[in-house]
């Protein structure tokens, strides 16, 4: 039996807090935290489909990579480093050369703009994710149940593919319960543009320590689809249901 999203939320929330009231030392925070993110997101997302159709996304498969990715400022930063230091100097300058076209022409392009554009996302190559391992969980929660609906909607024959809602649902409570952590730690929270957040980070040599100072480093790539108020005050009712649970239990 799962757990349920509340209790799972509340879990995920109190290790996300714990790792950021005791940072690493060695600059490990990050990935600490997107260890713990992905790890949970896949065991969430492997559970709650059991018994449900298979997901048909498979490797060298890249049609929906050309929709809009958002990813919080960990996930940002954690491209970054993985660009900087783990590609070689060929590889990074490649990328990056592909990211900063591929931001010139997504720049402020909404949802439906970026469906219209189709331009692939400047990390794919030969087909398949360059950045697999540390792709943001946005990516990681569009799972398809049908690459041939996944096909017809990029050809603009259909707008219907049959995503999967446990990967989406487990993707929303590992992101929200690592934003509200965020939150509380006084760092920036919400949601950014991937493209434009990571032309920002590549420029700072020290993004990493400016975020975790809690600077606002990648506040003109926000995207603010829900209101970053409404989500507070949706962190803010969590917490309370919890209080009035444990003083209930
Ligand atoms: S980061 Fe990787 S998985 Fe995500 S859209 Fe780009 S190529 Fe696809």
């Amino acid at each position: 039996m799962s757990v349920q999203p509340l209790r799972f939320f509340q879990a995920r929330h109190a290790e996300f807090s714990a790792l950021l009231a005791a940072p690493e030392e060695g600059g490990g925070l990050l990935a600490s935290l997107l260890s713990v993110a992905f790890r949970h997101f896949e065991d969430r997302a492997r559970e709650q489909c059991r018994g449900a159709e298979p997901i048909d996304c498979r490797k060298g498969c890249a049609i929906c990579c050309t929709l809009r990715v958002t990813a919080t400022a960990p996930e940002v930063l954690h491209v970054a480093r993985h660009l900087r230091e783990d590609s070689s100097a060929e590889v990074c300058v490649r990328l990056v050369r592909r990211l900063l076209a591929a931001d010139g022409l997504t720049r402020d392009l909404d949802e439906q703009g970026r469906v219209e554009l189709r331009h692939r996302c400047p990390f794919i190559e030969q087909g398949a994710c360059v950045i697999y391992a540390v792709r943001p969980l946005a990516c990681r929660g569009h799972a398809s149940h049908s690459r041939r609906a996944c096909l017809q909607a990029a050809a603009g024959r259909s707008a219907s593919v049959p995503y999967s809602v446990a990967h989406r649902d487990a993707r929303s409570l590992v992101q929200n319960a690592l934003q509200s952590a965020l939150r509380d730690c006084g760092l920036g929270w919400v949601s950014y543009e991937l493209n434009h957040a990571l032309r920002i980070a590549l420029s700072l040599p020290e993004a990493e320590g400016c975020y975790l100072r809690g600077e606002d480093l990648f506040a003109d790539a926000a995207v603010h689809e829900v209101p970053a108020e409404e989500m507070a005050d949706g962190f803010e009712l969590i917490k309370r249901i919890w209080v009035g649970s444990f003083a209930a239990g």
